[in-house]
């Protein structure tokens, strides 16, 4: 009999992975609960007018990456309502407080959750169908400071504090501001007038956005439409004076705080609901992540609430992709662990096994990390080993020995080298 799978683009979390997802979030909760954040558990499926309304009709997330079903309910009330598993946590978590009443406690809410949610994207290594964040939102009546840049520096700074207790190395932070809601709808406009004489040449998923929601270009990777993108009007052209006020009054307490970021004009964010900050963190290279390396984004959304019905209520929050978290974790630490050794000696038959240890033997003295092989394993073993403990391979076979003329394979450039005996050392440390 066929055996059963699981569903393509979502996968199982494992012993001794989980032990890591447990200790992210373990960490997570503490840095939350230093910073006055309470958990919230909304519901994994909602009505599909959240997200229509929350996320927006034009993004990608709603108009095709959404899990919709009619229910089948036996009551009258329920049948043929349209449901969605949760592609996000925002908009159940303004939906909740709104239901809740919480803006009448005058209060800030401060509020984080942890949980999966699902699109259908193209699954690849960092992206899938199920997938879990890890997200908090500030939000609350303006009275309560809710739209003060003091919440959005907090949370940008909490961010940091997260992803260096959690031993993240070289994150970056890039952060913008869309403006107010006036200013966007202005900007839309400019970059509509500006994309309709150039937009034939654009790709054709660009095409469609320079009319349905222009700002998305700007998010576009695709190569051949950079020129173009570059070209167009930037959004701090656009601002308000309260908008550029609010901005600077975020990078100042940044600043103040010690918590390095680079403006980013194009980073507007898929998503409909942001005003003014918007940010995200990426890792670069050796991250493990390739190109999905966007480890978090978020922003302001003052319009929110009142978009889903609700009361006035401004807000910023940020979601994090605990999956490409683990990811980055695991991968830097085995980079930690190849660093430790700088070359791996091979002799290629037993009888270069003393000339092997003798050259480890040297390099060793000389201050260098050396594991030495075997000759009695095969090629492919040796190559293998070498790869996993070492940045260097030395290869020591019949002709090196009597040449003194030895082999270096470098892992991490993929070259390989001729170097003499008294030239190892020095390539060695550098
Ligand atoms: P978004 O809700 O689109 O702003 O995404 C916030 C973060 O969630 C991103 O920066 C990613 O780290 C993560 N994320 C979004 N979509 C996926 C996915 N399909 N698979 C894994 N992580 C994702």
């Amino acid at each position: 009999m066929a055996t059963i799978k699981a569903v393509r683009g979502t996968r199982d979390l494992l012993p001794p992975d989980t032990t890591l997802w447990n200790h992210v979030e373990a960490t997570a909760r503490s840095v939350f609960a230093r910073y006055g954040f309470g958990e919230i558990r909304t519901p994994v499926f909602e009505v599909t007018e959240l997200f229509a309304r929350g996320v927006g009709e034009e993004t990608d997330i709603v108009s095709k990456e959404m899990y919709t079903w009619e229910d089948r309910g036996r009551a009258e009330s329920d049948r043929g309502q349209s449901l969605t598993l949760r592609p996000e946590n925002t908009a159940g978590v303004v939906r909740a407080y709104i239901e809740h009443g919480m803006t009448d406690t005058g209060m800030l809410q401060k509020l984080f959750y942890i949980g999966p949610q699902f699109r259908r994207e193209r699954p690849q290594r960092g992206r899938y169908r199920q997938f879990w964040q890890i997200g908090a939102e500030v939000l609350g009546p303006p009275w309560s400071g809710s739209d003060s840049a003091l919440r959005d520096a907090e949370v940008l700074e909490m961010l940091a504090t997260l992803l260096t207790e959690l031993g993240i190395r070289g994150w970056r932070l890039a952060l913008n501001s869309v403006g107010s809601a006036e200013d966007r709808q202005r900007y839309s406009a400019a970059l509509r007038d500006a994309l309709e004489p150039v937009k034939h040449k654009l790709c054709e998923d660009n095409q469609r956005r320079a009319e349905t929601n222009p700002l998305r270009v700007l998010d576009s990777k695709d190569p051949g439409d950079q020129e173009i993108i570059n070209g167009l009007p930037k959004i701090s052209e656009f601002w308000s004076d309260d908008s550029r006020a609010h901005f600077d009054q975020v990078k100042a307490a940044l600043d103040a705080c010690s918590v390095p970021y680079v403006e980013d004009p194009r980073l507007v964010r898929g998503l409909d609901y942001y005003t003014r900050t918007t940010f995200e963190f990426t890792v670069g290279g050796g991250s493990g992540l390739g190109t999905q390396n966007a480890l978090l984004g978020g922003g302001r959304y003052d319009g929110l609430s009142e978009m889903l019905g609700g009361p006035k209520a401004p807000g910023i929050g940020f979601a994090i992709g605990e999956d490409r978290l683990i990811l980055t974790l695991q991968a830097q630490a085995e980079e930690t662990e190849a660093a430790k050794l700088d070359a791996f000696v091979a002799p290629m038959g037993v009888a270069q096994n003393p000339a092997a240890l003798k050259l480890a033997q040297e390099l060793r003295r000389a201050g260098l990390g050396v594991e030495v092989g075997d000759g009695n394993w095969r090629l492919k073993k040796s190559f293998e080993t070498a790869d996993k403990l070492a940045r260097k391979m030395i290869i020591v076979g019949e002709d090196e020995v009597n040449s003194g003329i030895f082999t270096v394979k470098d892992f991490s450039q993929g070259e390989q080298a001729k170097l003499a005996r008294t030239e190892l050392v020095g390539a060695l440390k550098s």
